[in-house]
């Protein structure tokens, strides 16, 4: 008996990571029919995030969002890590953040480091982003090492927003991300590829992860009503901070990191120093005997650990967001008149 179960399971096994091989090669030729290496490849001036004169509010094109099962209990909360039982298996997940009153930037070199390396990461990206960078967008959707979340439409502060604009919030960018997967469809058949060959590239989003890391417990009860587990951090490079160092980011990850961490960073431009740290830090966590997951596979490989609130490293550290950035969704204005200019705060 003991020998039947052991075949089955070798058997599920092999049959399962041969699919997956044969999924991944499928979808990788679809990101290989659509663009050219150099047209992956991040340019010069991408990385470059800037502001708009006035806060762009408008909704995506579309605004039908495909439905999501109800979330089961095990990913209800907000999820900090998974109890992986010491088996070294970590996720990387960078945001892309931005807000109604920002155009931000694609860092090319987080994602050019991740491809080189074969190294699996969960983007967590703004459903304005999307929008704004429709190409690197349904690039980084095509690609099977990477997995896509949804990071708010306008960066909206979950502590804060009405129901009904955390409802926008959470939807448009699951509208926007559809408008993509049909325009991605729409390229590959133009190209001889059939929706067959798209199969693997999800037809929404499964993650969601508050910005600022704030939220409360009505977000939490929305998003598990859409089907929306929310994915927060146990670990941060600490990329927003402008005096953020490639040496300070290894330092920080090397010296913390545990199995079973969810780390995060930034690939909009707003991470300080991440590009640059990123090839090193992948040499090393591999050495150290780490497997990079997407925060999916990574939350079915153990016990998803969740709290009640949601915090960057400890309970109520992200509630002085609420006085600077207040809904979220624009960066505080330049008070007038004299009086020292305030500090740029790092948010995540
Ligand atoms: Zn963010």
């Amino acid at each position: 008996m003991r020998q039947t179960c052991l075949t089955v399971l070798v058997l599920l096994c092999c049959a399962g990571a041969a699919g997956a091989a044969a999924e991944a090669e499928t979808t990788a030729s679809v990101l290989s029919t659509l663009w050219s290496p150099a047209e992956l490849a991040g340019a010069a001036g991408e990385r470059k995030s800037g502001r708009l004169g006035a806060p762009d509010r408008t909704p995506p094109a579309s605004v039908a969002v495909p439905a999501l099962p109800p979330l089961p209990q095990r990913l209800q909360g907000s999820l900090r890590r998974v109890d992986t039982h010491g088996e070294k298996l970590v996720a990387l997940t960078f945001d892309l953040c931005e807000l109604a009153d920002q155009a931000s930037g694609y860092d090319g070199a987080v994602i050019d480091a991740l491809r080189a390396a074969g190294a699996r990461a969960t983007l967590f990206v703004g459903g304005k982003w999307l929008r704004s960078h429709p190409t690197r967008a349904m690039q980084l959707m095509a690609d099977p090492l990477f997995e896509i979340g949804n990071h708010a439409w306008t960066h909206g502060n979950f502590g804060r927003l009405e129901p009904e604009a955390m409802a926008r919030e959470i939807a448009w960018t699951q509208a926007q991300y559809a408008v993509l997967r049909a325009e991605l469809a729409r390229l590959a058949r133009e190209r001889g590829l059939s929706e067959s060959d798209l199969a693997t590239i999800p037809k929404a989003p499964t993650l969601f992860r508050f910005p600022y890391g704030r939220c409360r417990p009505e977000a939490l009860a929305m998003l598990a009503e859409m089907g929306l587990p929310a994915v927060q951090w146990s670990l941060t490079t600490g990329d927003p901070d402008p005096a953020s160092t490639p040496e300070r980011i290894l330092k920080n990850v090397l010296e913390r990191v545990r199995p079973g961490d969810i780390i995060i960073g930034h690939a909009n431009g707003n991470g300080h120093g991440t590009g640059e740290a990123l090839p090193n830090l992948l040499v090393e966590l591999s050495k150290r005997g780490y497997i990079f997951m997407k925060v999916s596979d990574l939350l079915a490989a153990g016990r998803p650990v969740a709290a009640s609130d949601c915090y960057d490293g400890h309970p109520g550290d992200a509630a002085q967001y609420d006085a600077i950035f207040g809904d979220g969704t624009t960066h505080p204005r330049k008070k007038n008149g004299p009086g020292p200019t305030p500090k740029p705060t790092p948010a995540p």
